[in-house]
């Protein structure tokens, strides 16, 4: 099949190259002409395991433009895998969305053939039907579910496993109103081994912000029970084994610590919770997940003061600043409000990820960054695990303070002083 896909990032790239993978043609579009050089180069715009390697693979299938025009007059599909960030207060901003349907809109007025529009972007119930679907009707002149299609399939990719999860994901969601579309997608997926629920367009849009939110929630209740056994002196990590074993329980994502970051989960659950708001409900839960995870963090700080006191003029290093392993992106990373708690404080900084400095570096170009993990080691008074990379299972942790974030059982078992954050 002919794809075109708007906004190559995290997302895009990867489910560009996935299908390109499948043996589709795939055309991406940016507004970002780095990104769409680097495309056209076989080099990703992004940090992702595996990624490059399939680009380079697959180069004769993709190519990158900035010309909507172009992307989707020579394809039959157009995935929207655009951003949708936060406002001020937490809602949906729908900007990109919205500024990426009129441009499709304008070329579907000059298509004569069926193109069928996909929206891939996390949207809150309603987007598509009531926001996309009037949008490109209104400059394509033309009916949704009649001469144009129109879905929403949500995306769970995991950054740090997106191709591994763009191949064997636990399910794909369709949410469709028309025959056609709904075959043409199904069909696009046929190679995909796994359950696929074939929904209304909102469902689908919904189940997207409940898998957010349940999995949100489960951090921050693992963060509860484990802020609670901190105090009694029990490793939560035990608890949650034995928790987990219960078959109604799924073991996995009790992972207690200093929170959850990134691009989803947390402007996900704050975008529901003013959807909720507007239609009168109140989301109890919901709230207090972000609230938990908002405190969580600053534990660092106060176990990091119950052993030096005065942080001023300390040098503190921090090991990790993406918002977890094995990707560059620092999007809420809680590295960021551990920095900015250090900074109050008046302490120096040294800190080192092995692929997010260069990110983080725009944040805060006023802390020390190391070229090692080794050298925030020798360098520091006291070391903050923020990420759980797998290289900072192999440090030597002897003579120092550790405070944990993330549970690196070598420096559990080698720091002089060692304190976990739930264990
Ligand atoms: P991103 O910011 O990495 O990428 C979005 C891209 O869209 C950028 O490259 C940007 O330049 C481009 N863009 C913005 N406006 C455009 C326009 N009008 N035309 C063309 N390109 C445009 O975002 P992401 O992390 O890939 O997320 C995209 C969507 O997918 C969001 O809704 C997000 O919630 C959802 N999602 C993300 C993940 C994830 O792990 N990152 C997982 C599942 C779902």
């Amino acid at each position: 099949m002919k794809i075109s896909i708007i906004g190559s990032g995290y997302v895009g790239i990867v489910t560009g190259i996935g299908f390109a993978e499948l043996n589709n043609e795939v055309i991406f579009v940016d507004v970002d002409e780095n990104k769409v050089d680097l495309i056209n180069s076989g080099k990703p715009p992004i940090y992702e395991k595996g990624l490059e390697e399939l680009m380079q693979k697959n180069k004769e299938r993709y190519y990158a433009t900035m010309d909507y025009d172009e992307a989707i007059m020579n394809t039959e599909v157009t995935f929207v895998c655009v951003g949708t960030p936060s406002k001020e207060d937490g809602s949906i901003d729908l900007k990109y969305v919205e500024s990426a349907s009129k441009a499709i809109g304008k070329v579907l007025a000059n298509k004569k053939d069926f193109h069928i529009v996909v929206v891939k972007s996390t949207v809150i119930p309603g987007t598509t039907e009531d926001v996309v679907k009037p949008i490109i009707e209104k400059k394509s002149g033309k009916k949704a579910f009649e001469d144009f299609g129109l879905a929403m399939n949500p995306e769970f990719l995991r950054e740090g496993s997106a191709v591994n999860d763009f191949f064997n994901p636990d399910r794909i969601v369709i949410g469709v109103k028309d025959e056609r579309t709904k075959s043409i997608l199904e069909e696009l997926y046929k190679p995909l081994n796994c359950p696929k629920l074939v929904t209304d367009i909102k469902t689908a849009e919904m189940i997207k912000y409940a898998s957010n939110a349940f999995l949100a929630t489960k951090i921050s209740f693992a963060n509860e029970i484990g802020n609670i056994c901190k105090k009694l002196g029990i490793d939560v990590y035990n608890v949650f084994k034995g928790v987990g074993l219960d078959h109604r329980i799924n073991p996995a994502f009790f992972k207690a610590g200093i929170g959850f970051g990134g691009s989803c989960f947390p402007k996900d659950v704050k975008a529901l919770i003013r959807k909720a708001e507007e239609l009168g409900e109140e989301p109890k839960i919901l709230k207090a997940v972000i609230e938990v995870n908002e405190r969580q963090p600053l534990k660092l700080i106060e176990l990091l003061k119950k052993h030096i006191p005065n942080l001023r003029g300390k040098k503190i290093g921090v090991l990790g600043l993406a918002f977890k392993p094995d990707t560059d992106d620092i999007r809420e990373s809680r590295a960021i409000p551990i920095v900015e708690a250090l900074l109050r404080e008046g302490v120096e900084i040294i800190a080192y990820d092995p692929k997010a400095i260069d990110n983080f570096r725009k944040l805060f170009p006023q802390i020390e960054y190391a070229s090692s993990a080794e050298d925030v080691i020798a360098k520091s008074d006291a070391v903050l695990i923020v990420t759980e990379w797998n290289e900072f299972e192999k440090l030597n942790y002897n003579g120092k303070i550790v405070v944990d974030g993330r549970r690196v059982e070598k420096a559990m078992r080698e720091a002089k002083i060692y304190e976990g954050v739930c264990w």
